[in-house]
């Protein structure tokens, strides 16, 4: 920082110097003349001085290595899905459901620790999601219409820009893991279904008969819907509303590792009673999912609207072009931009200040973070606040 001050004081006095020596020497020059050099001077400058250097070639892809080391605050950001509803959850429940982000916060946070990549903590954390049948991701996952389990899952990191995404795959135990491989190993950013998979095999990756998804509460969610869907057809109706929320539990994990460098994810089963191969925002890059060098996103709610709003990447290119904070691009587009659409839900947010932001119009939304000192921080209802630092 303090080279850079120097070397632009250098610069400014260069200026100076040289616009009195042209001052001295060119005298009789026309006064648009001199205008022109000026003008040229100035650009000049502005192109090598050490700010703009600093600046990624790309404005939201581009990397920030510039910032000090000293300055990261290593972070990690976790949510369990924004369809809480109060009713629904027993106290037993929700202290599971405690447990497990817990659980899910000091495995990220053992990778940051370690001075891991930010993608290490992002997987390290939505893997334990994805194999805790509480939530909507990996096994516990949602039914579609037929009764199966259909996933989706995405990973971006924020350095480099890359990112993978995997939809509709129905023997993958983590596709959080398959989501990380499309990104690293190919040269695709998303790959679907039984595609998936085989690419999922050719890697290594742990493939399992699709039973080990099923939960009994997750079956009987799906036949709560059957039968008032068939009731309603019997009376030439449409569903009027769905019992709970038809979307409950997905998992994201944002983390910001000691190189200042950010990394996001998103697992999630979709909603019940999907059908025709439905595929919401968890696996869709700027919607469901977003990372670049100043701010990363996870979301959860109903999809459709996300994908329609393009909800993560909007609440980054708000802090990248329009110099909105974190908590205000966040709160405006989950609390003002897609309730306004018919949409509801929430999302986490992260910037590489290590500010962090946590906007959800439901009744609640499982999250949490964890900073270097390894004290985990959840919470699940609306009216729980959630220690911040
Ligand atoms: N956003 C997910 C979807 O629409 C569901 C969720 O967040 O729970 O598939």
């Amino acid at each position: 920082m303090n080279e850079g001050i120097r070397y632009k004081d250098h610069l400014h006095l260069v200026y100076h110097d040289h616009g009195l020596g042209k001052r001295n020497s060119m005298r009789t020059m026309t006064e648009s003349f001199r205008y022109v050099l000026m003008l040229i001077l100035a650009s000049a400058m502005l192109f090598i001085s050490p700010t703009h250097a600093a600046q990624p070639e790309h404005p939201v892809l581009g990397d920030l290595d510039a910032k000090a080391a000293s300055e990261v605050t290593p972070r990690l950001v976790i949510h369990g899905g924004a369809g809480v509803e109060r009713a629904g959850l027993s106290a037993e429940d929700a202290s599971q459901v405690r447990e497990k982000l817990e659980a899910a916060l000091l495995a990220g946070h053992a990778q940051l620790k370690q001075g891991k990549p930010a993608m290490e903590a992002v997987s390290a954390a939505i893997t334990v999601l994805e194999d805790a049948p509480q939530f909507n991701a990996g096994r516990g996952a949602v039914f579609t219409h037929e009764g199966r389990n259909e996933l989706d899952s995405s990973v971006m990191d924020g350095a480099s820009g890359k990112a993978g995404a995997v939809a509709g795959v129905r023997r993958v135990k983590n596709p959080i893991l398959l989501a990380r491989k499309v990104m690293e190993s190919s040269r695709h950013v998303m790959m679907i279904g039984t595609g998936a998979e085989t690419f999922a095999e050719e890697q290594g990756i742990e493939l399992v008969d699709p039973t080990y998804f099923r939960t009994e509460k997750r079956w009987d969610a799906l036949q709560k819907i059957l039968k008032l869907e068939a009731a309603a057809q019997e009376q030439n109706q449409t569903l009027p509303e769905l019992p709970g929320k038809a979307y409950f539990g997905t998992v994201g994990a944002l983390a910001l590792d000691v190189q200042g460098h950010l990394a996001a994810g998103t697992s999630t089963g979709g909603m019940t009673n999907k059908r025709y191969g439905r595929v919401g925002d968890a696996p869709i890059i700027g919607a469901g999912t977003w990372a670049d060098a100043r701010c990363a996103v996870s979301g959860t709610g109903w999809g459709e609207f996300y994908i329609r709003a393009a909800a993560a990447h909007d609440i980054c290119a708000r802090v990248a072009y329009a110099g909105q904070s974190l908590q205000q691009a966040a709160d405006m587009v989950i609390n003002q931009l897609i309730p306004a659409a018919g949409g509801d839900g929430g999302a986490i947010a992260l910037g590489v200040d290590g500010s962090m932001a946590f906007p959800f119009n439901t009744e609640g939304m499982y999250r949490g973070w964890i900073g270097i000192d390894g004290v985990p921080h959840v919470a699940i209802f609306a009216d729980e606040a959630l220690v911040l630092p």
